[in-house]
């Protein structure tokens, strides 16, 4: 592992041979800073190299740090949201990723409603089938907590997140992230306007993930080494 600096380099090369290889514009895919469990001294090297795009997996670690992010930073909450933490993640990020569940958007709106803040939304879905993992199983439950969205003032949908399978099989990664793909081309048609965000492809998958469509990569340990707690 080298300096944040360094890996980011790396990264970066990554994405755009993938880009390459998929035919597709370097500029239509966004790279987020997975930051949960990084120490504070690793977010300020993050900061210094330019990164703005972050990604946080708990509301409580978010909170303890959050005065370390800058105002032009956006940050979006990746894992899964409590209805008791609605309040504090409705206070704070500029977009949740990872609704699954009817109930867990209106609290969410009910305390943006209270907060006066409007932000990004997107459904994830569970496109691995292992257990363990969060997000919506079928295309019904996905229209559902979409339709849910659409209904909340202060949460506008823009499109769709996934967790790769735990795979290093290219055609077994590929096959998940195409259906998120296909999933999310099904939802355009029934809601009726574009959902341009595919947030898919981790540490060890988004070189598959943007060959998919991938407009937004997490990358956590491959940009600031193994996690501390
Ligand atoms: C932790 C996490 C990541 C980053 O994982 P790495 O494998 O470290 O890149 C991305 N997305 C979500 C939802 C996560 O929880």
């Amino acid at each position: 592992m080298g300096s944040i600096a360094e890996n980011l380099q790396d990264i970066e090369d990554r994405i755009h041979r993938a880009c390459a290889r998929a035919g597709r514009d370097r500029a239509s895919v966004r790279l987020m800073a997975v930051s949960k469990q990084q120490p504070p001294e690793k977010l300020l090297e993050a900061l210094g190299c330019g990164i703005r795009l972050f990604g946080e997996s708990r509301v409580q670690e978010t909170m303890e740090k959050r005065t370390l992010f800058p105002d032009d930073a956006e940050v979006h909450l990746v894992g899964h949201l409590q209805r008791n933490k609605a309040r504090d993640a409705a206070g704070f990020y500029d977009a949740v990723q990872s609704l699954d569940a009817v109930r867990t958007v209106e609290a969410l709106e009910t305390r943006l409603a209270a907060a006066e803040r409007r932000i990004t939304a997107m459904v994830e879905v569970n496109t691995s089938g292992e257990e363990s993992k969060q997000g919506v199983w079928r295309y019904d439950e996905l229209l559902q907590v979409a339709g849910a969205i659409e209904n909340a003032p202060h949460l506008e949908l823009n499109g769709v997140m996934t967790i790769g399978p735990i795979s290093s099989d290219e055609t077994v990664l590929r096959r998940a992230f195409a259906a998120l793909r296909e999933f999310r081309d099904r939802l355009e048609n029934d809601l009726g306007h574009a959902l341009p965000e595919l947030s898919m492809g981790m540490s060890n998958d988004f070189e598959e993930a943007i060959l998919e469509g991938a407009t937004l990569v997490r990358i956590g340990t491959t940009l600031f080494g193994e996690r501390s707690r």
